[in-house]
């Protein structure tokens, strides 16, 4: 399984679904940065979506 991660301009290292932040309310998932709350691309936040530290 490839893991997906993603850097965000603030830093931090997104690869965790807890890393992302998701938004509440919307017909498309909009998921942000937990640190900074700057907008992830949907197709990388879909994947680090389903990743779970083990
Ligand atoms: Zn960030």
């Amino acid at each position: 399984m490839t893991r997906t991660t993603y850097q965000c301009p603030c830093g931090a290292r997104l690869e965790f679904k807890q890393d992302l932040d998701k938004e509440p309310g919307t017909v498309t998932p909009n998921w942000k940065c937990k640190d900074c709350g700057t907008p992830v691309p949907g197709m990388t936040a879909e994947k680090i979506s389903h990743q779970h530290p083990s």
